[in-house]
C-alpha cells in the first residue's frame, strides 16, 4: 500500500476533525474504566454507552465492587446496553478474573487480554490503544466499511481485515485509524450512504472512482 497516500488521507481526517469519539474521550480514564466502556458498546450506540457507563462507574467504585456484583443489580444498571444479561456477565468474570489473576491490573498484551470472557480482538485493541496507546488497529464496523471503500483491503470479515490492514499499514499509523476512521464513518463515510460530495479523502476512495467514473460514462 501507498504509505504516502496513508499519511495524506490521516493527515486530512485529523485536520478535518477536531473533536473526539467515545473512547477518544474518556483516553485519560483508567484502562479498566476502558475495557468495560469498550465492552459495553458492543452493539449499542455511543451516546448510550456514555450514559450506561457513568451510572455503571458512579455505582460500582472499584473492580472489585463489580467483582461481587449482584448481578441481576448489575444486570439492571446497564440494561440500556442492549445483551445486557451476557454483559453484565461477562463485566462480572471479567474483574473477578482481574482481580484474582492480575492484581486488579488490566493486561496491556493482546494475548492475556483475548483470554477474558467477552474480549475478542476489537475489543483487545481498542483497550490497547486507548487506554495503553499501544499500537493496534481495531477493527469496528467503520474501520471495516472504509478501508474497503478506500481499497485498502478486499477482505471481508473483520478478522482477516484486521490482519490484512496490520500488514499492509505502517505500524506509526495505526494508532490513529480507529479514532480518525470511526469520526469519518460517523459525519462522511456513513455505512448506508456515504456523504461522498462532501468527503475530503474522495480523491483517494476507489469506492468514489468507480461509482462517479461509471455515472459520467
Ligand atoms: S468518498 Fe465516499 S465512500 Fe469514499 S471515503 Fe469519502 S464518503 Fe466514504
Amino acid at each position: 500500500m501507498n504509505q504516502i497516500k496513508v499519511d495524506e488521507i490521516l493527515s486530512i481526517l485529523r485536520k478535518s476533525y477536531k473533536k473526539k469519539s467515545m473512547l477518544g474521550s474518556i483516553k485519560k480514564k483508567s484502562p479498566f474504566y476502558i475495557l468495560i466502556s469498550t465492552i459495553l458498546s458492543i452493539r449499542n450506540r455511543d451516546e448510550n454507552t456514555i450514559k450506561v457507563v457513568k451510572n455503571l462507574f458512579s455505582k460500582y467504585k472499584s473492580i472489585k465492587s463489580l467483582a461481587n456484583a449482584n448481578i441481576k443489580d448489575l444486570e439492571r444498571t446497564i440494561k440500556k446496553s442492549g445483551f445486557y444479561k451476557i454483559k453484565a456477565k461477562r463485566i462480572k468474570e471479567v474483574s473477578r478474573i482481574l482481580l484474582e489473576e492480575y492484581n486488579g491490573q488490566v493486561p496491556n498484551t493482546l494475548e492475556e487480554l483475548i483470554k477474558l470472557p467477552g474480549v475478542g480482538p476489537k475489543v483487545a485493541a481498542c483497550t490497547l490503544v486507548y487506554a495503553f496507546n499501544e499500537e493496534e488497529i481495531p477493527v469496528d464496523i467503520h474501520v471495516e466499511v472504509i478501508s474497503k471503500r478506500l481499497g485498502w483491503t478486499e477482505e471481508k470479515t473483520a478478522n482477516k481485515i484486521w490482519v490484512d490492514l496490520k500488514n499492509k499499514l505502517h505500524k506509526k499509523y495505526w494508532l490513529y485509524i480507529n479514532e480518525l476512521f470511526v469520526l469519518h464513518g460517523k459525519e462522511i463515510c456513513l455505512t448506508r450512504s456515504p456523504k461522498c460530495n462532501i468527503c475530503p479523502i474522495s480523491i483517494h476512495c476507489s469506492y468514489y472512482s468507480d461509482t462517479y467514473s461509471l455515472k459520467s460514462k
